[in-house]
């Protein structure tokens, strides 16, 4: 007995460092902020692609903020300071002297373990106290947000159901949930949310989004007749592999987790912002496997892409908003990424996201800058955003939420807190667009 014991010890503590061990450390990284030239970025992305385990870009230089927040390692800290002096970049300040410790404060004050949790509600309440023991203004792993979506799904299975967009690459099931009467051949909204890991406020504002939209269903006149009017697709998180990787191995994980022996043997993931068909590896893309924007090896190789793709192709037959959340910035971005040319239908994409932008002052008094991916931010190819345009949605949009760029800068390890206003300006900004979309579309 007393060797099963001792066994059994050995055996959790070998977990126990495994799992330490797998986790990476961000110890005394700091997050810098530069002035960067907008139109002379190369040296800066080809820097990031050489030296990816010490320098990452977490915002590129914009044409209205000019600075891009990048984190470097502890080691190449000095040697990074001498190339910022060689390419005569003098503005930079340290934003966060030791990101390991915001990501520490997350892990321990934002994460909702409701698993266990909710097993101990069990025992006490039975099954239905689930749906009140997930709290939405929490961060949650994958395979919690897929309970909840479930749970959603069992108790309001009037407007609710669940929507299986593909498997991922690890072969998690990528699924989301589809809201509004069961009535065929309505005009759809279509929000995705988490194609980059690491940005945690797009799934939990996903998550609350759709959360509200149900629950106030029948309470709020507004949201019951956007629910009535359109079919509501929400995927929360549209790179399961690579959110669950940034929970248990690496915090600032973007990519997916797809593996390409051929190509890299020690680099794993494409940009699945880049990996669309349109325009595929032209400016703002990066074909060395392991820098954090690489294409992928072909248009659509990431299968999370590719089943977005074929699910809009197959099951949403008028598609007339597509909604893209990221962060961080609080930006409003339209079409074209690739080109600093605009869509021919800019005016009234424009007009819409005016629309937005004033719901979201009005809900939380806070402030979005709207343009065009290209314009407004660099030239980035490969995005949903434009191969959307190309397919021809009318309304189109990829927002970079929360925080905003002022003093206190959490960057992507934004308190939980944040959640709840987030997606209350979010919802806001989307009920508007549809009553937008139903004036302009005559619906
Ligand atoms: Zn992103």
């Amino acid at each position: 007995m007393l060797l099963v014991h001792g066994m059994r010890t050995a055996l959790f503590l070998l977990v126990v460092i495994q799992c330490v061990a797998a986790y990476r450390s961000y110890k005394n990284y700091k997050l810098l902020r530069v002035d960067v030239d907008p139109v002379d970025t190369l040296w800066l992305e080809q820097l990031a692609a050489r030296y990816h385990d010490n320098v990452d870009i977490w915002t590129e230089p914009g044409k209205v903020s000019h600075h891009a927040d990048i984190l470097v390692s502890p080691r190449f800290f000095n040697r990074f300071v001498r190339i910022l002096d060689s390419m005569a970049v003098k503005h930079r300040r340290v934003l966060i002297n030791d990101i390991q410790k915001e990501i520490d404060r997350q892990m321990t004050d934002d994460i909702q373990f409701s698993r266990r949790k909710r097993s101990a509600a069990v025992e006490d309440d039975g099954r239905q106290s689930d749906l009140e023991q997930f709290q939405v203004d929490k961060y949650h792993s994958y395979g919690e947000l897929v309970d909840y979506m479930y749970e959603l799904a069992r108790k309001h299975a009037d407007i609710v159901g669940i929507i299986n967009v593909t498997k991922s690459f690890e072969k998690r099931d990528l699924l989301g949930l589809k809201i509004g009467k069961r009535t065929p051949w309505k005009p759809t909204i279509f929000i995705d949310a988490g194609i980059h890991a690491r940005e945690w406020i797009a799934p939990a504002t996903a998550i609350y989004v759709a959360h509200k939209l149900i629950t106030e269903y029948g309470k709020n006149d507004l949201i019951t007749r956007m629910v009535d009017k359109f079919d509501w697709f929400i995927v929360p998180v549209a790179n399961p592999d690579g959110y669950e990787y940034s929970i248990s191995s690496d915090r600032l994980w973007r990519k997916t987790r797809s593996k390409n022996d051929t190509l890299s043997k020690w680099c794993v993931g494409a940009d699945a912002n880049r990996n669309w068909g349109y325009r595929w590896g032209e400016a703002g893309a990066n074909a060395s496997p392991c820098s954090n924007i690489y294409a992928g090896s072909m248009p659509f190789s990431e299968p999370e892409v590719a089943g977005i793709r074929d699910f809009i192709t197959w099951q949403v037959p008028d598609l007339k908003l597509y909604i893209s959340l990221h962060s961080y910035g609080q930006i409003w971005l339209a079409p074209w990424g690739y080109t600093n040319m605009k869509p021919s239908n800019h005016e009234d994409q424009k007009a819409a996201a005016l629309r937005a932008l004033d719901a979201i002052t009005n809900s939380s008094g806070v402030h979005y800058e709207y343009g065009t991916i290209a314009d407004l931010m660099y030239q980035a190819s490969g995005t949903s955003i434009d191969y959307m345009q190309d397919r021809g949605v009318p309304y189109i949009y990829g927002v970079e939420l929360r925080p905003e760029e002022d003093d206190q800068i959490y960057g992507f390890t934004i308190p939980a807190r944040f959640i709840k206003p987030t997606g209350e300006e979010m919802l806001a900004s989307f009920l508007a667009l549809a009553e937008y979309i139903i004036e302009h579309k005559k619906l």
